[in-house]
């Protein structure tokens, strides 16, 4: 133990972040769209896609501060198997050496091939364990949660939950807010679990809105973020809504007519599309600005929160 550059006392345990260099306060580009332009409206996309390229965007955001907690120990977290959380975890593992353990949702992934994104988890160290889809749903449970680490050889190890969302993950998010501040009118987000909407509605300032866009089907989203924000900072905090209408099906699920849009959108400003969740983002946004949902001559924020997976 000794006293850190900033006069804290660090452990020599506990991972260096700054040393990987993110980017932060992450740029703010302007996108010229003439779907927007013709509203009177100006887009902006914050490119939290370029914090780092391993640990990217919100990812970065949320894990930092768990890595620090985590202060050396292994990590455990859970994923289903495209999850760019379980991919973001594994490359903190390879880049701070920490040990990292993913528990899979789907025992029947562990007869097959590994997919690309699971494939790359392994490159980068961590260790796979698959459980079936019933025992998976019931993870949060003290008993299950206990067999499951048991079972995984994860005793020990850090927990952080499904997505990444936990209250230190959460105030985490706040500062993509704060960095917003005076810069927009409203901010739309794509959701997963919603942690990363609750920071971010925590960290704007007065008469900012936040806008969520949810990529799974359920309905359930608007408690959970109220959830976490009760987690996270005792109470609610800031001014956001949520927009369900634009989860073409759920997670992972695409039509044409999307992926239509995500190419055109990438050929119009040069900015790769990650396809689970920043494309349908944009189309709900181009979509509410066609309503007339946003204000002429206010600026709508688009936080581009990832990048395409080996693209
Ligand atoms: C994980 C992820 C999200 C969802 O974040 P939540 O905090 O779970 O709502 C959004 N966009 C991208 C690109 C992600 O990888």
């Amino acid at each position: 133990m000794g006293p850190g550059d900033n006069g804290q006392v660090t452990s020599p345990d506990v991972p260096d972040l700054s040393a990987l260099r993110p980017r932060l306060p992450s740029p703010l580009q302007e996108a010229a769209d003439e779907r927007f332009t013709r509203r009177g409206v100006r887009l902006l996309l914050k490119r939290d896609d370029l914090i780092h390229p391993e640990l990217i965007g919100n990812k970065w955001r949320k894990l930092a501060p768990n890595l620090t907690a985590a202060a050396g120990r292994p990590i455990v977290t859970f994923g289903g198997a495209y999850s760019n959380h379980l991919r973001a975890t594994a490359a903190a593992g390879r880049l701070l050496g920490l040990p990292t353990v993913g528990v899979v949702r789907g025992q029947e992934l562990a007869e097959r091939p590994l997919n690309p994104s699971l494939a790359r988890c392994v490159a980068d160290g961590m260790r796979l364990h698959f459980v079936d889809r019933s025992t998976y749903r019931r993870k949060t449970d003290p008993e299950t949660r206990v067999a499951i680490l048991r079972a995984a050889g994860a005793q020990g190890a850090y927990v952080v939950p499904e997505g990444g969302s936990n209250a230190l993950a959460v105030r985490g998010c706040r500062a993509l807010g704060e960095e917003l501040r005076g810069q927009a009118d409203v901010v739309a987000i794509a959701c997963g679990t919603g942690g990363t909407l609750a920071g971010l509605a925590a960290g704007l300032g007065p008469g900012q809105r936040a806008l969520g866009i949810p990529v799974l089907k359920g309905g359930f989203l608007g408690d959970d973020v109220r959830g976490l924000q009760a987690e996270a900072f005792g109470g609610p905090r800031g001014d956001w809504w949520l927009d369900e209408r634009f989860h073409f099906g759920g997670y992972a699920r695409s039509t044409p007519e999307l992926d239509a849009f995500a190419e055109d959108f990438e050929e119009r400003h040069g900015v790769p599309v990650e396809r689970l969740y920043v494309a349908k983002l944009l189309y709900g946004l181009v979509v509410l600005v066609e309503e007339g949902v946003f204000e002429a001559g206010g600026v709508v924020v688009a936080v581009v929160t990832g990048a395409p997976f080996g693209g």
